[in-house]
């Protein structure tokens, strides 16, 4: 992918996201997936551990319309919003329609949310192959058991909604539980998917 750099952290513009992790996915590339909006460079200013995880991300995207403007002025080119809950939505299509079962993980949100944003993917696809859920209220112990389960699971793709910069702190330090995952960060998109 074309690499900028949006008030020091980079970004990531290509014409189709989603194909290029699947390609990821085949290849067992691991990959960390950061969607960055205007909220999320201001936090990376304050907060240098999130801005160190933002550079060290394998793809960041410009999820947000500020982003966008920034490049679209710095490039003098046309630059495309995606939204990071429809990368999130067009990659769970693109694995449900896939022959080989691609097992999937969500974590994050209130208690039965991420179930229930489980739930609802799996009436819509029937094929996908969902491994598992958690959710991201619970006790240190307990986080222990979710280490230990994903490690056992080995998903190749793990959801992760905890919010800006938790879900982002949290990747980076579990990453190699999964070493050949996608790793996405979705914020509130269980929440809406749980309706
Ligand atoms: N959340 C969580 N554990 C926490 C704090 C937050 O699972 O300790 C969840 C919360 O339930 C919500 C999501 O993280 O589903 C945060 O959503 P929000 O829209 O605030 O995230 P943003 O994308 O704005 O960072």
């Amino acid at each position: 992918p074309q690499e900028f750099s949006v008030l020091g952290l980079p970004v990531h513009l290509m014409t189709n996201y989603p194909s290029w992790l699947l390609e990821c996915l085949q290849q067992g590339r691991g990959t960390h997936v950061v969607t960055l909006n205007a909220e999320m460079t201001m936090q990376a200013e304050r907060n240098p551990s999130l801005a160190e995880v933002i550079q060290n991300a394998d793809l960041v995207i410009p999820d947000g319309a500020g982003v966008v403007l920034y490049l679209h002025y710095l490039l003098r080119q046309e630059v495309k919003r995606c939204p990071g809950i429809e990368l999130a939505e067009k990659l769970l299509q693109e694995l449900g329609e896939q022959k080989t079962a691609t097992n999937v993980f969500f974590y994050g949100g209130a208690s039965g949310v991420a179930a229930t944003a489980a739930e609802f993917w799996q009436q819509q696809l029937p094929n996908l192959s969902i491994a598992g859920t958690h959710s991201g209220y619970h006790s240190p112990e307990e986080e222990e058991i979710l280490q230990q389960t994903l490690t056992q699971l080995q998903p190749q793709v793990i959801f992760v909604g905890l919010g800006v910069p938790r879900q982002e702190l949290w990747i980076a330090k579990n990453r190699h539980l999964c070493e050949q995952a996608i790793w996405i960060g979705v914020g509130g998109s269980f929440d809406i998917w749980a309706g």
